[in-house]
């Protein structure tokens, strides 16, 4: 596939010149990280208490409601609980699921607008919980061509992040399904927001790796020659370290179907012995394994992640 040309911005003063600077090799855990959406319905310190009780030793919420404007910042006290209990349980990485609505990339003023608030208050609200990945979805560019939604995308980052600086914490720009003018469905796109990006912010940027979008965007990560061919182009095109997390979601749309609808580990298309491959597979094993399968009956959650430990030891 041809490389993106995005078009170029004009750089504000005081951007970095190297916009990868190496980042010291980190050692590889020992132990797998495997994680869950869970749901801060309650508290948080409950989301952090369900994921330790799942099973969970890494886990991931919703700042706020993902399918509302408002928000509301998080309760001190239950802030400090939450803390206290992420540490107790070992529990790491914490993500953030970033709201549903927003859409950076909108050439729609009014939605855009709303936007760059609910992510500043997304990037705040992350902040104070000291998560460690703000995952976001790069958004829709209906109506633009791909390069100049990529360009307002990244301008709207830039805007929502003025003055905002938290050490620790990473945005991950999730692959999509590419259904329609979805963005962020090709490695290319992915890396050409993070290169667009390092010019016109400071704001860490890495990416999430998402199973079920991956498959249902064409790669057969489901076989082990398309899984090597993905990881290839994973190597290739946005570096292994530019990957901090895998959302591990079976996919109930056929490969290649553009259908955005997570499954059970083994009752998908991927399947059992796909999810096995991928849990093997030694450039992807020591990365945080999060699930966001649905619960279709009660305790899937909990075989989801005992599937995901017992393939992770396969
Ligand atoms: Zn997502
Ligand atoms: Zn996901």
């Amino acid at each position: 596939m041809d490389a993106l040309s995005v078009p170029r911005l004009k750089p504000r003063a005081g951007v970095r010149k190297n916009p990868y600077p190496k980042s010291p090799s980190r050692p590889l855990e020992q132990i797998a990280r495997i994680g869950i959406h869970t749901s801060r319905s309650k508290s948080l310190e409950n989301s952090a208490e369900i994921a330790h009780a799942l099973g969970a030793n890494a886990f991931q919420i919703f700042s706020s409601s993902p399918r509302m404007w408002r928000a509301s910042p998080p309760d001190p006290a239950d802030v400090q609980r939450f803390l206290a209990a992420r540490q107790k349980y070992g529990l790491a990485p914490l993500a953030i699921h970033v709201n549903y609505l927003i859409n950076l990339a909108t050439l729609d003023p009014v939605i855009r607008e709303k936007s760059i608030v609910a992510f500043r208050g997304e990037l705040d609200r992350a902040q104070m919980v000291r998560a460690d990945y703000l995952v976001l979805h790069p958004g829709n560019y209906k109506g633009q061509s791909l390069e100049e939604g990529i360009a307002a995308l990244v301008l709207g980052l830039a805007e929502a992040a003025l003055g905002f600086s938290a050490p620790g914490l990473t945005v991950l720009l999730e692959n999509t399904v590419g259904c329609g003018s979805q963005i962020g469905s090709r490695f290319e796109e992915l890396r050409a927001i993070r290169d667009l990006a390092a010019r016109e912010t400071a704001l860490p940027l890495a990416y999430c790796l998402d199973t079920c979008h991956l498959f249902a965007a064409g790669f057969d990560i489901a076989r082990p020659k398309g899984l090597d061919a993905t990881v290839s182009s994973i190597e290739s095109t946005l570096g292994l370290d530019g990957v901090r997390m895998i959302h591990a979601n079976d996919s109930k749309g056929p490969l290649g179907s553009r259908l955005d609808r997570h499954a059970n580990i083994g009752e998908g298309h991927i399947g059992e012995d796909g999810f096995r491959g991928i849990l093997a597979h030694p450039a992807l094993r020591h990365k945080p394994f999060i699930l966001e399968t649905p619960v279709d009956e009660e305790g899937d959650d909990r075989r989801n992640v005992d599937a995901l430990k017992r393939l992770w030891r396969a």
